[in-house]
């Protein structure tokens, strides 16, 4: 017999480790039991004044961003920020030495990997301005796009404003860049650039009531399921256009009804196609 044990499952965390965790959590629990009540009271306050630090972070960063005017948006994030930093200087300055020197070394690591990212991209951006411009060529996506010879800026002209759809021309202006910068750039395919466009929604704040929409209720009760009809063929004996669940009564009953359509008199073909005559022309002025 096998014994299937449980208790010991361990995934994705070397057992050490977790050990290690468990007797620094122990340590701290016997170093905490030793302490004197005051002493005590002020550990608790001081976990308190983090986790309350901690909270006011996470809402502010929620807050911002929330669907609000953009820029109460972008003043709410600034402010986040300007917390966050703060709780970070301050969680820096209670490193100990050590920690703090590994902080620095990681922090030089990410600025020098993230300058390195700059200076390759206006290196790319340069050499595509520098490079030869032709009537048709392709752009950063593949598709292949024509420049017109010179017309009015195809600026869109979407309001830009609170409650209205606003465009993001940035990668308009990506596009632009260099390569198309001079004469009109017109894409081959006809949506290009479509899905780069974000729309920004912002409700005003006279209809917001405690960040509730009252236009909610539009969506209520809309069907969860749609019908597409199916093709139907042509009918078998008049070769009639017919939709889904149409019967042969529909159109000549299974052929028994036929339309009889007479052979047209020559003279009234010329009547009504001639081009020349006077006769004919002035036939289908006046015929009623
Ligand atoms: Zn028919």
């Amino acid at each position: 017999m096998y014994e299937i044990r449980t208790d010991k499952v361990c995934v994705g965390m070397p057992n050490n480790e977790e050990e290690i965790r468990a007797k620094k959590r122990e340590n701290q629990r016997d170093r905490y039991a030793a302490l004197r009540s005051d002493e005590k009271d002020e550990v608790r306050s001081k976990k308190r004044e983090y986790q309350r630090s901690h909270r006011a972070c996470l809402k502010a960063e929620a807050d911002a961003s929330k669907l609000i005017a953009p820029c109460e948006i972008t003043a709410q994030k600034e402010e986040a920020r300007a917390k966050i930093r703060e709780y970070q200087r301050e969680r820096y300055a209670a490193f100990p030495n050590h920690k703090k020197e590994k902080f620095q070394e990681n922090n030089r690591e990410y600025q020098q990997s993230h300058r390195a990212r700059l200076k390759a991209e206006t290196d790319a951006s340069k050499l595509i301005a520098s490079s030869e411009i032709t009537d048709t060529r392709m752009d950063d996506k593949g598709n292949s796009c024509k420049r017109k010879p010179d017309l009015a800026s195809q600026v869109d002209n979407i309001g830009v404003g609170k409650g209205v759809y606003q465009r993001d021309y940035g990668a308009q202006k990506k596009v632009d860049k260099g390569a198309f910068n001079s004469g009109i750039w017109e894409p081959e395919d006809t949506l290009h650039g479509i899905e780069d466009f974000k729309y920004e929604y912002s409700i005003e704040s006279t209809t917001r009531t405690n960040g509730h929409d009252p236009y909610n209720f539009v969506y209520v009760g809309l069907p969860q399921t749609y019908h597409v009809l199916t093709k139907v063929q042509n009918y078998f004996y008049c070769r009639a256009k017919r939709f889904e669940g149409e019967g042969p009564a529909f159109c000549c009953r299974n052929g028994r009804v036929n339309i009889f359509i007479p052979e047209v008199p020559d003279e009234l073909r010329r009547l009504f196609t001639s081009q020349i005559n006077k006769d004919a022309k002035y036939f289908r002025r006046n015929i009623r």
